[in-house]
C-alpha cells in the first residue's frame, strides 16, 4: 500500500530536542526559536519571523494585528482550507468569497476589485499547491482600496513569484509545518511580518498580550499586560525539531521535485486518455513540489480514478470543499455561483508525495492511474 503522506525525518530531529530538554530552556522564545526565525529572515529577507503552535495560529494573530471586527469584509478564495477563514471569522468578519483562476484553483485576481465595498478591510490569498497567486495584480487592488493583504503561505515555503519569495509579498503571512507540508515539525507554523508598523504589536500578541520580549531586551525595566494576545508561541521542544528540518531544507525540495517532475513527465502521454488534466503552473510562479494534483474532466471520472487506484494499493485523496457550500456558511454567503471553486471541490484530486517514495513506488502510482 502507498499512502498518500508519510512524515519524513532528516535525521537530527531527536538529537536537537534533546539538546533543547538538556539546556534547560523548553518554553518558547528559546535558542531554537531564534535560530529557526533568522533562518527565513536571513534565507528570504522576511522583516520578522515569529513561530507559532500552527499556520491556523499564526492566521489568527493576522486578524487580531489588522484589528479585524464586526463589519468588516474579508475577501478571500472558497477553495481552501477552513483556517484561511476561521481567523477572520472569530474576529467577527464577514466572508466575501472569490472564485478560483479557471487554470489554476489559486483566487482569480481579476474577479476581486468587483467584490470591494466600502467595508473590506483585507485580502487574503492562498498560494495553493505552493504556487502563487498574481501577487503584483492584487497588491495593486489592495494599495489603490487602501486594504491589507495577508498571504497564506501554509503550502508555500521556498516558492517565488516573478522571483520574490511567496510570505514575503503581502502585509503578514502564514506558513505551517504540519506534517503534510514540505517542512514539518508535527504542528508548527509561522508569522511573518513584512510591514514594520505590525513588529512591536505581533510581539506582544505573541506573548499573551504582554511586553515580555521588549523586558528581555532590556527595552522596558518591567513587563505587564498592554493589549490583548493568547500563548501563540511553540515550545523549544517543536522548534528543535523544526531546525533540524531546515538544515535540509534544499534536500528535501530537490527529492520532491524530482517526484513532481517524475509524475509529470510519465503522465504527459495518457492524461487525454484518462480525461484528465496536468496541473498549470503561470508564468509568474515557481514550483515547490508541495502537491502533485490532477483534476478529472468531472466527478464521475474522479471517482472512478480514485477507486481504481486503491484497488492497487494506492492511495490518492481528493482536497477542499468550497467553503461559499460548507455547513457552517452557506446560509451566510451572499449567494454567487463560484464555478470553479466547485469545479475543483468535485474533480481535483492529489497523487501521493513524499520524500520516500522511490523509482519503483512511483512506478507503481504511475501504473495504478494508467
Ligand atoms: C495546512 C494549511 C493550513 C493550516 O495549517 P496548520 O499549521 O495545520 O494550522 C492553512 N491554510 C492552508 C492553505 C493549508 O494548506
Amino acid at each position: 500500500m502507498i499512502p498518500f503522506n508519510k512524515p519524513y525525518l532528516s535525521g537530527k530531529e531527536t538529537k536537537y530536542i534533546e539538546e533543547a530538554v538538556r539546556s534547560g530552556k523548553i518554553s518558547g522564545n528559546g535558542g531554537f526559536t531564534k535560530k529557526c526565525q533568522v533562518f527565513f529572515e536571513e534565507k528570504y529577507a522576511f522583516k520578522k519571523c515569529l513561530l507559532t503552535t500552527s499556520c491556523t495560529d499564526a492566521l489568527e494573530m493576522a486578524a487580531i494585528l489588522l484589528d479585524i471586527a464586526p463589519g468588516d469584509e474579508v475577501i478571500l478564495p472558497s477553495y481552501t482550507f477552513v483556517s484561511t477563514a476561521n481567523a477572520f471569522v472569530l474576529r467577527g468578519a464577514k466572508l466575501v468569497f472569490a472564485d478560483s483562476r479557471e487554470d489554476h484553483p489559486g483566487i482569480n485576481e481579476a474577479s476581486i476589485e468587483a467584490l470591494v465595498t466600502t467595508n473590506t478591510k483585507a485580502i487574503v490569498v492562498v498560494h495553493y499547491a505552493g504556487v502563487a497567486c498574481d501577487m503584483d495584480t492584487i497588491m495593486d487592488i489592495a494599495s489603490r482600496h487602501n486594504l491589507f493583504v495577508v498571504e497564506d503561505a501554509a503550502q508555500a515555503i521556498d516558492s517565488y513569484y516573478k522571483g520574490k519569495p511567496l510570505g514575503g509579498i503581502g502585509h503578514l503571512s502564514a506558513f505551517s509545518f504540519h506534517e503534510t507540508k514540505n517542512i514539518i515539525a508535527g504542528e508548527g507554523g509561522m508569522l511573518v511580518i513584512n510591514d514594520e508598523r505590525f513588529i512591536d504589536r505581533a510581539e506582544v500578541i505573541w506573548e499573551k498580550g504582554t511586553n515580555r520580549s521588549a523586558f528581555f531586551r532590556g527595552e522596558v525595566d518591567k513587563y505587564g499586560w498592554v493589549d490583548i494576545g493568547s500563548s501563540f508561541l511553540p515550545s523549544e521542544v517543536i522548534a528543535a525539531f523544526l531546525y533540524a528540518q531546515l538544515e535540509q531544507l534544499d534536500d528535501i525540495q530537490r527529492k520532491r521535485k524530482y517526484i513532481w517532475d517524475y509524475y509529470f513527465n510519465r503522465l504527459i502521454n495518457v492524461v487525454e486518455k484518462l480525461e484528465v488534466q496536468l496541473p498549470a503552473i503561470p508564468e509568474f510562479a515557481s514550483n515547490n513540489a508541495h502537491m502533485f494534483y490532477l483534476v478529472a474532466n468531472d466527478l464521475f471520472i474522479r471517482e472512478n480514478l480514485l477507486a481504481r487506484m486503491r484497488e492497487k494499493e494506492v492511495h490518492p485523496v481528493f482536497h477542499y470543499l468550497s467553503l461559499h457550500k460548507s455547513p457552517f456558511y452557506n446560509t451566510k454567503h451572499d449567494g454567487r455561483v463560484l464555478n470553479n471553486a466547485d469545479h475543483y471541490t468535485d474533480c481535483l484530486f492529489r497523487l501521493p508525495l513524499f520524500y520516500e517514495l522511490d523509482d519503483q513506488m512511483l512506478s507503481q502510482v504511475i501504473e495504478a492511474i494508467s
